[in-house]
């Protein structure tokens, strides 16, 4: 069958454009769930093809009522960065390129432009440079990257090498953990066979900040090797570990420190918030996404690591078919665990120039005076608190009186509504006792007209509510 890629690729760009229009315009929620858009494209396995171009135009009009505004500015829920088109546009590049970016030599635009992505973003995130930075698809996987590094680190360091020999018989290895990180990591620990249960939690504050006194107590005198996790950006409430007290108490016992910054670390770019990450500098390894508060498309992510040579011998594998690596040459497969793999530096090397350090930093500070806005707004009305000190870009509130089981079902119920009328998206969670909204201030097409409009729309649910009641 003759495809013809011009009429292809023009047409996905026009179903493309048409869909990013009408979502600056007028963000809707899907008008079909699962379900429906299952039973909508479940067919038998086709025995004969399909003219591609046919394929992509039923593509484009049959998933259209069940995509989720998530690149649109009314979209709060979780953290979910926007798809900046600049990064989406690389992202077509790297599509049509199809450069398999393991190696350097093979594909030398592709692992160039890597590389100067990882130092405009040790750069800019101000992290030691000669850090080396793994693309992988998110911060989970970065996270398993960074305690893989962190598990060879503490374990080569015993005299072991897990690497070589795994874990059953090694040393055993200490993990302390806020009790308030983020669900991420403890899969992370399960997936690099340090399982979730394991780790030793260490007592929070009421924002989730780790205990300096707690940590220090966890630590006790323990000997053997250590890894201390910590957490830049609470999912929650956006706060901060003191990261110098943290890390001065982790470093003293011998231990690994790694930051799980996956939206939080990006307040390092930015003047005015930077203070909230000092001494984070000290730590051996860090995460963050792109596809968040970077706005690159998804998947990207960021594991980043001190000592290069633990990071590449924790994720390196040979063979005799690989090219050979250089003096100083940078090879992109070394610091993931993939062997092939998307050129993922492209798009953010195209949304890092594009923004420029100026750019990130006002983008991450104005999101996070809309948060505060949004705060307030909502806070004006009776019934509605907002639980967190904004102090970042989360806001988490809860709506109604009465004991937590009553205050949940109203904010269930205000939630529910919310998500129905469709003006804006914003989902639940679970914080300490409470149930609560919480609103993720991330996208890069937020404006303040939109954070009005939302807070209107919150509290005109929340009205209805108290009617229906
Ligand atoms: C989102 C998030 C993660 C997980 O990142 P993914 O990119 O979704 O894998 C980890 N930690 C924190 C604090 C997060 O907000």
């Amino acid at each position: 069958m003759a495809i013809d890629p011009g009429t292809l690729l023009s047409q996905a760009m026009s179903h493309a454009l048409a869909y990013r229009r009408a979502l600056a315009e007028d963000p809707r929620p899907p008008s079909a769930d699962y379900h429906e858009m299952l039973e909508r494209f479940s067919r038998a396995m086709p025995e004969q093809g399909t003219d591609a171009g046919e394929v992509i135009e039923a593509l484009a009009l049959q998933a259209a009522p069940g995509l989720m505004p998530m690149a649109g500015p009314r979209f709060f829920g979780w953290v979910i960065g926007a798809s900046h088109p600049a990064g989406v546009a690389a992202d077509w590049l790297v599509s049509a390129w199809g450069q398999n970016t393991t190696y350097h030599s093979p594909t030398p635009a592709t692992a160039a432009i890597e590389a100067v992505a990882e130092r405009w973003l040790l750069d800019l995130l101000d992290l030691p440079p000669g850090s080396s930075i793994g693309f992988s698809t998110g911060a989970t996987v970065a996270n398993a990257i960074g305690l893989a590094a962190a598990r060879t680190g503490v374990l080569l360091g015993a005299g072991w090498d897990p690497n070589a020999d795994g874990l059953f018989g090694a040393p055993p290895v200490e993990v302390l953990i806020g009790a308030d990180a983020h669900s991420s990591v403890f899969s992370s620990l399960q997936l690099i066979g340090f399982g979730h249960r394991r780790a030793t939690l260490v007592d929070t504050d009421d924002e989730g900040r780790m205990l300096p006194k707690a940590l220090a107590r966890a630590l006790g005198d323990k000997p053997g090797p250590k890894i201390v996790i910590a957490q830049a950006g609470q999912i929650n409430t956006g706060a901060f570990d003191p990261f110098t007290e943290v890390v001065a108490l982790a470093k003293a016992a011998g231990a690994w420190v790694h930051v799980d910054g996956a939206f939080g670390l990006w307040a390092r770019a930015t003047p005015g918030l930077r203070h909230l990450t000092a001494g984070i500098e000290d730590a051996d390894s860090w995460v963050a996404d792109g596809h968040k508060w970077l706005q690159v498309p998804y998947d990207c992510g960021f594991a980043i690591v001190k000592d290069r040579m633990i990071h590449q011998r924790a994720m390196t594998q040979w063979s005799s078919y690989l090219p050979t690596i250089g003096e100083g040459d940078r090879v992109p497969s070394a610091f993931v665990p993939e062997l092939s793999r998307r050129a993922r530096g492209v798009p953010v090397y195209a949304v890092l120039k594009t923004l420029g350090r100026q750019g990130v930093a006002e983008m991450v500070e104005h999101h996070c005076t809309l948060a505060r806005q949004f705060a307030e707004m909502l806070a004006r009305e009776p019934g509605v608190r907002v639980l967190n000190t904004v102090a970042l870009n989360q806001v988490i509130v809860n709506f109604g009186e009465g004991d937590a089981k009553a205050r949940r079902a109203a904010t269930e119920a205000v939630i529910a509504r919310i998500q129905k009328d469709g003006v804006c998206f914003a989902a639940g969670a679970q914080w300490r006792e409470d149930w609560v909204m919480r609103l993720s201030i991330t996208s890069g097409a937020t404006t303040a007209r939109d954070i009005e409009i939302s807070a209107a729309a919150i509290v005109a649910a929340w009205r209805a509510e108290q009617l229906a009641r």
